[in-house]
């Protein structure tokens, strides 16, 4: 009995979430397919622009249980952006997704440029916080899928050896070959679930979790 408490004391799980951003494009809708096959919640931050293109992204995400972030209606650049068009941006964006239905609690800087008006867009239309990541894949810059499940292995590695136990993932749904990476990346989760072992840590299982309760466990830590 106290072996199995030692044990059970000793498990910890760790939770990888993934992140799609500047979507839709047309291979997006397979994709949203897939990470609902594999019952994956995920976080998609569309731009207004490219969402003209494709009028059943929002609804198939809503459907298929994914969640939604605010990333502005055309990408805007915030570090250099007056302030009457970053409202503007925000807004447009934010309404787009509440009017589909989504409730809308975080928010992710283009290209990661961030601005100090964001504290009081986040008040204002009450949001949780800002949407950051851990591994930047370098999807968009042609990366190969060995260069990038290579970076995400590292990037655990130095989360455990810190005894922490979440990462957040950024991939582009407007890059080729996004689902050919996510399929890749959860068989790599499911082969390191396989080999878990005991560490002297003890065991990890790994996760594919929400990453809008990841972001907000975050927030209370
Ligand atoms: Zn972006």
């Amino acid at each position: 009995m106290i072996q199995i408490l030692i044990l059970l004391s000793s498990i910890h799980y760790f939770d990888v979430g993934l992140t799609y951003d500047d979507g839709p494009t047309n291979e997006s809708h397979k994709l949203i397919e897939y990470l609902r096959d594999e019952k994956i919640t995920a976080m998609f931050f569309p731009t207004g622009l490219n969402l003209q293109w494709d009028e059943n992204y929002l609804s198939e995400l809503l459907i298929k249980k994914q969640e939604v972030g605010n990333h502005t209606y055309s990408h805007l650049e915030l570090d250099k952006a007056p302030i009457k068009k970053i409202d503007a941006e925000f807004t447009r964006q934010h309404e787009i997704l509440v009017r589909a239905g989504f409730s809308v609690k975080f928010f992710r800087y283009p290209s990661g440029k961030p601005s100090k008006r964001l504290k009081y867009l986040l008040k204002k239309y009450n949001y949780d916080g800002i949407a950051d990541w851990d591994v930047a894949t370098g999807d968009i810059f042609k990366k190969t899928d060995d260069q990038i499940i290579y970076l995400i292995d590292r990037a655990i590695n130095k989360k455990l050896l810190k005894q922490n136990f979440d990462l957040i993932i950024l991939f582009h749904d407007c890059s080729a070959g996004v689902l050919r990476r996510t399929r890749k990346l959860v068989q790599f989760i499911k082969i390191k679930n396989l080999n878990s072992s005991l560490m002297d840590k003890g065991v990890v299982f790994y996760q594919l979790s929400s990453p809008a309760e990841i972001f907000k466990r975050r927030l209370v830590e």
